[in-house]
């Protein structure tokens, strides 16, 4: 049997201004602008619909200072998806902006990395380094997910559905995974914050909030085995990805794009 295929959609959902030098470990020499966008992921076909990530609350929003589009549920409602009749959401990690609306997925199991609950409910909670990206109340949240039987725990790589995988990465938190999915031009892999920019894993200079600097740089050549081309990879935070692939329709342009078709290489 031949491997099934989806959409895959990009849904921003909220967005910063920032600055070169806060996105390269050892800072950047040419400071200058660089926003940074929020997603969430969509991966769809006939049979199955699988979020990726649940993004931040308003309250979020404005307790850190991003600008908040929407929230992420209502984001899916855009191309027509419910959020309580979704059954399978990825969180790539447990930080803030990755976790955060969970509870607006009542009926879904939610696929982490062994890592990442051991990492949050773990020592290094004691450092703020570590806990500032961490909502204590996305933790207690999930913790009773898990008491009611909806996570779902992954170890390495694993298989969500025919077609879609999780991979372990490690490196920015000890649990990120990213996603790997079967497209009609390919195996996409949403990075998450494997590679929060194209910048990121494309010069070698990692993101600077990170747990062990050398499974990031592994991390980056994990990614590269695992997508059919660098055009099949999609950084977690890069205002280009808005940029290089279309939108899904004219009143969702700025909103959400299609990434199962090529990018374009203008941007
Ligand atoms: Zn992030």
């Amino acid at each position: 049997m031949s491997v099934p295929t989806y959409e895959v959609y990009a849904i921003r959902y909220a967005r910063r201004d920032a600055r070169r030098h806060e996105h390269f470990v050892g800072g950047d020499p040419h400071d200058a602008p660089m926003p940074m966008d929020y997603f969430v992921w969509l991966v769809r076909n006939a049979e199955r619909t699988i979020v990726v990530d649940t993004g931040f609350t308003a309250e979020v929003a404005g307790k850190r200072k991003r600008e908040y589009i929407r929230t992420p549920k209502a984001g899916l409602a855009l191309l027509g998806v419910k959020a309580e009749d979704v059954r399978e959401v990825v969180i790539t990690h447990m930080h803030y902006d990755h976790v955060g609306t969970f509870f607006d997925f009542p009926n879904a199991t939610f696929h982490i990395q062994d890592d990442e609950m051991n990492f949050v409910t773990g020592r290094y909670m004691r450092h703020a380094r570590f806990a500032h990206s961490i909502e204590v109340d996305d933790v207690i949240g999930m913790v009773k997910a898990l008491f009611k039987g909806r996570l779902a725990f992954h170890k390495g790589a694993d298989d969500i559905a025919p077609g879609v995988s999780v991979h372990h990465i490690g490196g920015h938190t000890p649990g990120l995974q990213s996603v790997r999915v079967h497209t009609q031009r390919g195996w996409v892999v949403v990075a998450s914050d494997a590679s929060h920019y194209y910048e990121n894993m494309e010069t070698g200079r990692a993101f600077p909030s990170v747990v062990d600097l050398g499974a990031v740089f592994e991390g980056y050549d994990k990614l590269r085995r695992l997508a059919d081309s660098p055009e099949h990879i999609v950084p977690g935070h890069d205002p280009l990805v808005m940029a290089r692939y279309p939108a899904v329709s004219k009143e969702l342009e700025g909103i959400a794009v299609r990434l199962d078709v090529m990018p374009s290489r203008k941007a």
